[in-house]
């Protein structure tokens, strides 16, 4: 195949897989071909949009902002958005963080989180240094990240530079104390330093959820043990779960916690790793030493801080809360139609998010429904992208009842398009 354009592209197997589709407009839950052609986002740009696209009040503190200041090293210095935002950050996360530190992406909050952990055993001295995270999660393709995260086809060729983590499995209905007995066991053995996890849903492992009152089990187990208790909330933060954050559920405030996709409303890059005074403490010293030593160029730029700002705006003053649980609501209506449909199993919602797998005997993530499936969506004007054989729905928070229909709609017959196809 001749590809004219030198952009290679994430998660693309260009050998096979069509041309990208080119995007000129975004707006709402839709996206924009330049010859006109609407698609309807259902996955939120990967999971990032909240709001809707191009939301005007995010647009215009864009605007704003780059006209005063664009960027200014963030050692030594600090501007008034960072500052506004680490403090209106902190009142709308849980109870009892206190420090916020930025960056770029959710994977960088991820690294930071760990370093965090990490440097706060080093720093008090005690030698803690095991990592445990959940089977089946992920957080982010960095190589901390990647670490914590599941292993398989997609780290296999980087092992050399991953760590070991001890691992727990995922608790499934009905298994919900073999996670905790083996977490309980890793603590008392190995003096664990940190737990991360993703508290309620597991995205990119297959939208797995767990209750919240493992959550807040594992939680418990953790503050016993003094280990570090680090939620990603990458995903699951802005509403994804029906909560601002998924640890309300549990009624648990994190030692860490990692925000950023929804953070800007999808607008623009940028990561916040929130610590308990815990945290900063073991790293506040007269020893140089014990600095926290991490930063990356444009750490809490400060466009991508007015973006965020106009977000909390949005939640501030509009009732962003019941558009999601109005949201959810609809999302219960319309997919109750594959309930009992043999071509589909495990339909399930958390929050505003829906999730149905497809029947198939070829699960993964390399399962051959997939790329029909995706392919058949688009023929139709819909924007969805299985994991494997998992179909999701992850819409902007604008999306429509009518919009939903032709999301669901699309479902229906793009699955029997990929299953004939297989
Ligand atoms: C997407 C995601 C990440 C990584 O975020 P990026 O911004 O893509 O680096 C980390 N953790 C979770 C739970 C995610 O869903």
């Amino acid at each position: 195949m001749t590809r004219r354009s030198p952009v290679w592209h994430p998660f693309t197997q260009h050998a096979v897989q069509p041309d990208p589709e080119m995007i000129a407009r975004g707006s709402g839950a839709w996206l924009e071909t330049p010859d006109g052609r609407r698609i309807l986002d259902a996955i939120s740009s990967w999971w990032v949009i909240t709001h809707g696209h191009a939301n005007p009040r995010i647009t215009a503190a864009i605007r704003a902002q780059a006209g005063q200041l664009d960027q200014v090293i963030f050692a030594g210095f600090t501007h008034e958005p960072a500052e506004q935002l680490a403090t209106k950050l902190l009142s709308v996360a849980p109870a009892g963080l206190s420090h916020v530190f930025f960056s770029d992406s959710g994977s960088t909050a991820v690294e930071v989180a760990l370093k965090m952990a990490l440097g706060t055993w080093h720093n008090r001295g005690e030698a803690r240094t095991t990592v445990v995270a959940l089977e089946h999660g992920y957080h982010g393709d960095t190589t901390a990240a990647m670490s914590a995260g599941a292993r398989g086809l997609f780290s296999q060729p980087y092992a050399p530079m991953l760590f070991d983590v001890a691992r727990l499995p995922f608790p499934h209905e009905g298994a919900e104390q073999a996670t905790l007995d083996a977490l309980e066991a890793i603590c008392t053995t190995r003096k664990a330093a940190a737990l991360i996890v993703e508290p309620l849903i597991l995205g990119a492992g297959g939208m797995l959820s767990y209750p919240p009152r493992v959550l807040h089990d594992m939680h418990e187990i953790c503050a016993r043990h003094g280990t570090l208790f680090i939620a990603d909330e990458v995903m699951t933060g802005w509403g994804r779960t029906g909560t601002l954050f998924a640890c309300e559920q549990a009624g648990i405030t994190p030692d860490i916690l990692c925000t950023a996709k929804g953070l800007t409303g999808g607008s623009l890059p940028l990561a916040a790793t929130l610590s308990k005074p815990e945290i900063f403490d073991a790293h506040y010293s007269t020893d140089r030493a014990r600095t926290f030593f991490h930063s990356s160029s444009y750490t809490a730029n400060p466009i991508c801080c007015a973006a965020a700002l106009a977000n909390l705006a949005v939640w501030e003053d509009e009732p962003v809360l019941d558009r999601i649980s109005a949201l959810g609501a609809l999302q219960d209506e319309k997919i109750a139609q594959f309930k009992g449909d043999k071509r589909f199993t495990n339909v399930r919602r958390v929050g505003t998010m829906t999730a149905l797998d497809l029947a198939v005997v070829d699960a993964g993530y390399l399962a051959s429904a997939g790329p029909g499936f995706t392919k058949a969506s688009l023929a139709r004007g819909v924007l969805l992208r299985p994991l494997g054989n998992t179909i999701y729905v992850m819409p902007p928070y604008c999306t429509t009842s009518a919009e939903l229909d032709m999301i669901y709609g699309t479902i229906d017959a793009a699955a029997s398009e990929a299953l004939a196809g297989i």
